[in-house]
């Protein structure tokens, strides 16, 4: 009896203390999250300037994204067409100069069929906010349009099948910056194999065919692997490509 008594108190104990633990990483995981969520906000510019020219709409080039995003839905060229809920085609102003592009649709994409609506998306949308502009100023889309399973990686049999709507979206908004984020983005529409780390943080030329000048792509981390490699420097990082990318769409760089 004395014994179970003992035993019972001695779990009791080690469970409080694992409990203690837990809250103690939950709190510096919760730290971290206000941190991140710091980094990218309070930033605003100081001119009257517009962050952005308004253009013009041209129903022409939305009609014809459109109708790539009714492609994709009925798309069976691999078997992410018949595993996922919805497709996720991509979204936002069709005469963007800048357009992000990012690996695939996660959960929250494949629920509601609009690309980057999670946690990276949120974070996404701090850092576009950050840059002064507004999620509907840019065009977001992704390298494949479904979601894979368990989010696994994107194979390279549904990376090819699915480039070439991808490459039709981006030749009709004809961008003057494309912002690849991550490694998946970057190599595939870079077409090498050299790692993101390396990448990242220079303009590279992105080719919509053998007869066009290029575009300028900026590869930078995507905002996942942000939230997953917590440190000042990485985010420092993407800032710094954010910056440069403004600077060379001639917009004012907001200020804390
Ligand atoms: N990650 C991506 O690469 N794309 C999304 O749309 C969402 C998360």
């Amino acid at each position: 009896m004395v014994n179970a008594l003992f035993c019972c108190l001695k779990n009791g104990l080690r469970l409080k203390s694992s409990f203690m633990a837990e809250k103690g990483d939950l709190k510096k995981v919760f730290n971290q999250h206000v941190q991140l969520e710091d980094f990218f906000t309070g930033f605003s510019i100081k001119s009257d300037k517009p962050a952005q020219p308004a253009q013009s709409p041209s129903n022409d080039t939305q009609q014809q994204l459109d109708e790539i995003a009714k492609e994709v839905d009925t798309c069976r060229k691999c078997e992410l067409g018949s595993l996922r809920k919805n497709s996720v085609p991509g979204e936002g102003n069709p005469h963007a100069d800048i357009v992000f592009v990012g690996e695939g649709p996660g959960a929250d994409e494949d629920a509601q069929g609009r690309p980057f609506v999670g946690r990276a998306g949120q974070l996404l949308d701090k850092i576009i906010a950050a840059m002064g502009l507004k999620r509907s100023d840019v065009y977001i889309c992704n390298i494949i349009k479904c979601r894979p399973p368990e989010n696994r990686d994107p194979r390279p049999e549904e990376i090819i099948s699915c480039l070439p709507y991808l490459k039709r979206q981006l030749a009709l908004i004809h961008p003057k910056i494309i912002v690849a984020l991550g490694a998946h983005a970057a190599k595939t529409l870079l077409e090498t194999n050299k790692p993101i780390g390396q990448l990242r943080g220079k303009f590279l030329d992105y080719y919509f065919d053998d007869f066009a000048p290029p575009v300028k792509l900026m590869p930078t981390f995507h905002p996942a692997y942000l939230l997953r490699n917590y440190s000042h420097e990485n985010r420092m990082k993407v800032w710094e490509d954010m910056k440069t990318v403004l600077l060379e769409l001639g917009l004012e760089v907001p200020k804390k």
